[in-house]
């Protein structure tokens, strides 16, 4: 019997209480005010402070609240669309710019963990597990393609065999190991990038949510509940939720709940035969499991997602799917059972752009946000300091919006999202 409490991010009691950051007050100034200390904003204030920016960030909640600090903490390769798909879609030249951000962004989680010294128990290693044959074959051709195109040879597949020993379980019938992705602690990832941003210089604020921005020539001013910011700039950076503070931005972003469990930490035998390559899983289906260890021998187990209410409880709702992957952890007790909003575009690429010549945004990582989030922040900031050429590679990609206008959007998407969940069955 499980009993733990819901919901309760294991990230946030891994890693125990932190000194809070003081709320916005009175009137101040800033070169830039970036909206949203998730990674993109944390990404975006370090580097625009280590550019010689004075920056203030402002977080509703507190560093880490939402996505960034409650994702499954997958490093993944390229987009959520393949890059054959890509070019199809946007030319090659095009599609091959988008490829070498994407790697950048890999490169980015390890080069600032390593420059700061974040401790975030990164580890390599990311595997993409078929469900089904069909999923198999596609996700060879895929691999095929990356290594003959775009010299990728990081990845490669694994049969059935190699996949059962690598995680443990049998019910693969092939995989993509990938040394190029892996995986991180993201809370601790992103308090490390809020400590390296301060350090460089910028101010951040918690417990500030900024609730409109009004425009006067050439201030742009925010205003909070326990202050005002006026700036020259401001970076939106705040994903899933952006619509609330620009109503322009809802129809491009769907809300989808996903929910993550961490086990007690296991058993000598049961850790080893669980995962024994100690990768970050993710399998191919629209509703997918991904999954991997903690670095205190937890497995942490994701799966199911709501589209209009959450479910009462999480851990019921995923432990079926975490004993139909290993059956041998029926007897491991979950301890901790938590959900966060996945920010997903229409065409599952990041929407990247300008509101205004001074307000710039980037959120709809669809999912794959533990390094394109923080290579978005990298890129916002280029942008503001007028070196925007990086950053429209990712702004030209259209973006299409969600139908049904602010009433009917959350009903349709949730119908068509659920289309895609029977899609798995086939
Ligand atoms: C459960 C879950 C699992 C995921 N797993 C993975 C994974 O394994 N791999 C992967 O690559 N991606 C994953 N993702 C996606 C990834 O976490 C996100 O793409 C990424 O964290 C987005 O970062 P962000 O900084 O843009 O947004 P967020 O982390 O959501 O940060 C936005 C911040 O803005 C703040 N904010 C909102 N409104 C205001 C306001 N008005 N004023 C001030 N602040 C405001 C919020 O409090 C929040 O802290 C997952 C997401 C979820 C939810």
């Amino acid at each position: 019997m499980d009993r733990c409490k819901e919901p309760e991010n294991y990230y946030r009691a891994s890693l125990g209480g932190k000194a809070a950051r003081p709320p916005l007050g009175g009137t101040q100034r800033a070169d830039i005010c970036v909206i949203g200390g998730g990674f993109t904003g944390l990404s975006a204030a370090l580097h625009l402070a280590l550019a010689g920016a004075e920056v203030i960030l402002l977080e509703a909640e507190t560093i880490g609240f939402a996505a960034s600090g409650r994702n499954g903490g997958q490093i993944h390769t390229g987009f959520r669309q393949t890059q054959e798909h890509l070019e199809s879609w946007l030319g090659k030249l095009h599609a091959r710019d988008l490829w070498v951000l994407s790697e950048e962004a890999k490169a980015l989680v390890l080069e600032l963990a390593a420059q700061y010294g974040i401790g975030c128990a990164l580890k390599s290693g990311l595997v993409i597990a078929a469900h089904n044959r069909r999923a198999a074959r596609e996700l060879a051709e895929d691999t095929e393609y990356l290594r003959m195109h775009y010299r990728y040879t990081q990845a490669r597949m694994i049969d059935a065999d190699e996949t059962a020993r690598s995680l443990g379980t049998q019910i693969y019938p092939a995989a993509r190991f990938d040394c190029g992705g892996g995986h991180l602690q993201p809370l601790a990832f992103a308090s490390g990038l809020a400590s390296a941003a301060v350090q460089a210089g910028a101010w951040i604020h918690e417990h500030t949510r900024a609730q409109r921005i009004e425009t006067s020539g050439q201030v742009v001013q925010v205003v909070c509940e326990s202050g005002k910011l006026n700036a020259d700039r401001i970076i939106l950076a705040c994903d899933a939720f952006s619509g609330a503070l620009a109503p322009e931005l809802s129809s491009f972003i769907a809300h989808v709940e996903s929910f993550i469990t961490a086990t007690e930490p296991l058993p000598n035998e049961l850790y080893e035969s669980v995962l024994p390559c100690d990768a970050a899983v993710a399998d191919t289906r629209h509703v997918l499991d991904y999954y991997r260890k903690s670095a205190d021998r937890r497995m942490l187990f994701a799966g199911r997602e709501a589209y209009l209410t959450l479910p009462k409880n999480i851990g019921a709702m995923v432990r079926p799917r975490m004993e139909h992957v290993f059956p041998q952890l029926k007897s491991a007790r979950i301890e901790y059972a938590w959900s966060g909003t996945v920010g997903i575009t229409r065409t599952r690429m990041p929407h990247l752009g300008r509101l205004s010549e001074r307000v710039l945004f980037a959120h709809g990582y669809s999912g794959q946000g533990v390094a394109l989030a923080n290579l978005g922040g990298k890129l916002l900031a280029e942008a503001a300091m007028g070196h925007p050429e990086r950053f429209d590679v990712l702004a030209r990609v259209p973006a299409k919006r969600f139908p049904g206008g602010a009433a009917l959007r959350k009903p349709l998407v949730a119908a068509g999202l659920m289309w895609f969940k029977l899609l798995d069955f086939l």
